[in-house]
This record gives structure tokens, sequence and C-alpha cells, in this order.
């Protein structure tokens, strides 16, 4: 399999190179050249598949020829053994109609653990024996630092800077990062909102003095390994709901639309979706996108869904890229210059052929925190109450089932939960004792200088 990027002016690269470079050199992103398909019978053999099993059927075409069927099954058995589920992300069913997909029974509580677990394992892997010493740099709005944290602390041969927005994450969150004291593990929490976080890990990478230096690489879902993995819930979950026979719909609460780009290449592989229901909460320029064709940014307006309080949506561009059918650089630098830009009818109608969207305010995000526990008994975070109330609210015939992706445990938005509910969710024992450990991080100023130089102190520059 080979990548090429969504900008058509940076080197093919096969799955080593491209798990390492993270970001393309001509600032796009990594998508395969062509999908690969599971043939229906294929799907239907997944049915009774352990998670690791399907896993490393799911994933094996994207990573030839730079791992074996046996290695990735070994790197999958590791990732998915430090889940605290023997389903690694088990169903759950609410109603008639509706299912939780669990994704959050990894060690820091979001579904970002399970591609972060393995992306962590697959650097490790490729670097071994190389004498590289990889710079992972990365802004987070809560959950991706956590577990890209989790997942490289105390690597050899790796160094991580997290940034993430000053106080605009949930204090379980900023604990679960910043009271990993690893020496590799550099947090920093920026005077500035996640956009800026995010512009900033951008900028660094597109900087090719400093790209020059370090070898420089991303955790986040531009990362193409990420949402390979995230792929794998995808089929898991519709073969038990009756796939390949019967379609399955998903609604997948989002900010850079990593989870629901995956689901987009389940479908593209073959996978009977039939609808994706994209739910933003007010912060909703992929509702917009979606339903008007208007991908124009606002101001971030901070809600009790941290990690979807997000204007710019980096994956949306491999969308657009696919959907074109050609690379996008012009209309990509077009809305960078102008922070605005439409789509084209190709690209609104090649959307609305499988998704849906939806903007979740705080009164029904409520709600559906409330109906699902009154109704299902099932306490609901934030950002997973988001999905569950754009699929309530969806237009869908009663025999599709609909799977709400549950993308973070209740316990990392305690308080949020507590309002909602009254009941306020403990965090799990496997956590240990977050607010007891020491902290360790520094504030520093948004600004390129600030950052680089703070980075260029600390980490190891290319041999
Ligand atoms: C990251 C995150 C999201 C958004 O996922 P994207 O892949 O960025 O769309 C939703 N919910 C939670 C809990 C998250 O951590």
């Amino acid at each position: 399999m080979r990548y090429q990027s969504t900008r058509g002016a940076a080197p093919l690269l096969g799955f080593r190179d491209v798990t390492l470079a993270g970001l393309a050199s001509d600032g796009g992103l990594y998508v395969p050249e062509s999908w690969p398909s599971l043939t229906r019978e294929q799907i239907a053999d997944l049915a009774g598949l352990s998670y690791v099993e399907t896993a490393v059927r799911v994933m094996l075409p994207f990573v030839g020829p730079d791992l074996s069927e046996d290695e990735l099954r070994d790197l999958c058995t590791q990732a998915y053994g430090r889940f605290s589920h023997a389903a690694v992300t088990p169903l759950v069913q609410l109603d008639h109609q509706h299912w939780l997909l669990e994704l959050f029974h990894g060690p820091t509580l979001a579904f970002k653990d399970v591609a972060l677990q393995l992306l962590g394992l697959l650097f490790e892997k490729f670097l071994a024996g190389s004498g590289d010493h990889l710079t992972i740099v990365g802004a987070t709005s809560g959950d991706t630092g956590s577990a890209a944290i989790d997942a490289v602390a105390g690597r050899a041969g790796i160094d991580i800077f997290m940034l993430h927005p000053k106080g605009r994450v949930s204090e379980v969150q900023r604990r679960q990062m910043t009271t990993v004291l690893a020496p590799n593990v550099h947090n920093i929490a920026i005077e500035g909102s996640f956009d800026d976080a995010q512009a900033l890990v951008k900028a660094m990478f597109n900087d090719a003095d400093f790209a020059g230096r370090f070898q420089v690489t991303a955790v986040n879902s531009i990362n193409w390994a990420r949402l390979m993995a995230q792929v794998v819930y995808y089929f898991y979950a519709a073969v038990r709901l009756g796939a390949p026979d019967k379609p399955v719909a998903f609604a997948v609460p989002t900010g850079n639309f990593g989870d629901v780009f995956a689901g987009y290449v389940a479908a593209k592989m073959g996978l009977p979706i039939a609808r994706l229901i994209v739910a933003t909460n007010v912060n909703d320029i992929l509702h917009r996108a979606l339903s008007t064709g208007d991908y124009s940014t606002g101001t971030v307006t901070p809600t009790a869904a941290p990690s979807m309080d997000i204007q710019v949506s980096s994956n949306f561009e491999r969308l657009l890229a696919d959907l074109a059918g050609a690379p996008v650089a012009d209309q990509m630098r077009g809305f960078e210059a102008a922070r605005a830009m439409q789509l084209t009818n190709a690209q609104r109608d090649g959307a609305a052929a499988l998704f849906a969207s939806d903007r979740i305010d705080a009164d029904a995000m409520n709600e559906a925190m409330r109906w699902g526990f009154t109704q299902a008994g099932e306490v609901l975070d934030p950002h997973s109450a988001i999905g569950l109330a754009a699929a309530r609210r969806a237009d869908l015939p009663a025999d599709v089932p609909v799977v709400t992706l549950a993308t973070a445990h209740s316990a990392k938005f305690a308080e949020a939960v507590e309002r909602a509910t009254g009941l306020r969710p403990p965090v799990p024992a496997r956590v240990g004792d977050l607010h007891e450990r020491q902290e360790r991080y520094d504030v520093l100023p948004a600004t390129f200088e600030a950052i680089t130089a703070y980075i260029a102190e600390r980490a190891t520059p290319r041999q």
C-alpha cells in the first residue's frame, strides 16, 4: 500500500514512513492511493472473531509490506491487552433501535486509546535499531494528550511535547497528562485556545528549519495510522448487528472529523453503513458545511464537551479530497487565507449520500444524558450524549440499528454529568490516585517563538 497527500505535492510513502511522518511535506494529509475492500464473505467471516483478530483482518491491507500479519497481530495483542474489558469495545443496548459502542475502556478512559496504544507500539517498532530519535509534537483539547502520553511515556528514542489550552481541559484530563513524570514527557499549557495550539503545531511541521533540525511527528488524527486503527470498531460493531446482510447507522460526536472519517473508510471498504451522523456541539462548522456547503470558521465557544470545541476540523480535508477525486491544494490554501470556503457541488452531493449532521446544544445534550440514565441505566459523558442526541433525532427507518460511539468515560467529565443527572460518576480504580499525584507542566504564551525555543532546548536533534 502506498500513501499520497491530499495536496498532491508530497512524495508517495509506504506505511512505515507515513506513520513516522504524520503530516505530509506539502501541508496535506496522507491517504491511501486506493481503498482496499473486503468482500461480503470476508465481512461475514468477521462474525464471532475477537477484537484483535478483527483488527488484524481490517488493518492488514494498509500495513504491507512494512508489517507482516504476525507482527501486526503481535502489536494488536499488546495494544488491546491493556483494555479493561474483554470485548475491548463492547456494544450496549439502549432500546429497540439504539446502541452504545463503548470506546473508553483503555488506560486513559477515552476512545483515543484505541488508536494511540497501537501508534505508540508502531513508533517503537519502526524506530528500533534505526538510531533515529522522534520528537512528537501535539495539540490536545484534552483526550489526545493523555492517551498519547500514556502510549509513549518512558519509550526509548521518543520525546513528546503536548500543548493544551490552559484552563480549557477538565481537571481529570489535565491530571492524566501532567502527573506522568517520565523524563520524555513535556506538558505545555498555552495561553490560548485549542485551535491556537493546533495552528502552532501545524506551523512547526511546515517550518523547514524546525522540521529539518528535529524528526517531528504527529499523534493528532492527522496521523494516518490513528484513523486506520479506528476503522476496526465500525466493522466489529456492525457485524454484531447484522452486517453484511443489514446496514447499520453510526452517530459520531465529532471535533476534528477523525473518528467519523474512519467510518467513511469502513464504508469505502465495503461495510454497509446506512448513515454516518456527524454530531457537533454549538461549535458547528461541520454541521454547517454538511448541511449548507458553507465551511467558514467562527470563534470557539467553550462547552461541557471540550474535545469538540473546534472550528477547524483537520481531517475534513481528507473527505474533501476523496470526494473531489483530486488534490485539494488550491481549495485548502484558499480556506487557510480566508478562513472560509464553499464545498463544490460534487463534494456536497458526495457527502450527502452518506452523511447526515446535527448541532446539539447544551439543553439537548443534558436531555440525552438524563434519557440514557433514566431509560437505559447508562451514564454518558457529554460527548457521547451529543452523539446520542443526534442519533435519536435522526430520520432513519425503525429497522436500522443506530450505534452511538461513546467516546469518553463519564468520570472524565464528572461535573457536567452531575449537573445533568445528579449523579457523580467515580473515577475507575484502574486510573489510580490522580488527585494525590504531583503535577508537572509549563505555561507558555501561544507564540511560535516561545514554543519552538522551549522544544529546541529539550528535544534530541536529527543525527
Ligand atoms: C477527540 C474526541 C472527540 C472528537 O473526535 P474527532 O476524531 O476529533 O472527531 C469526541 N469525543 C471525545 C471524548 C474525544 O476525546
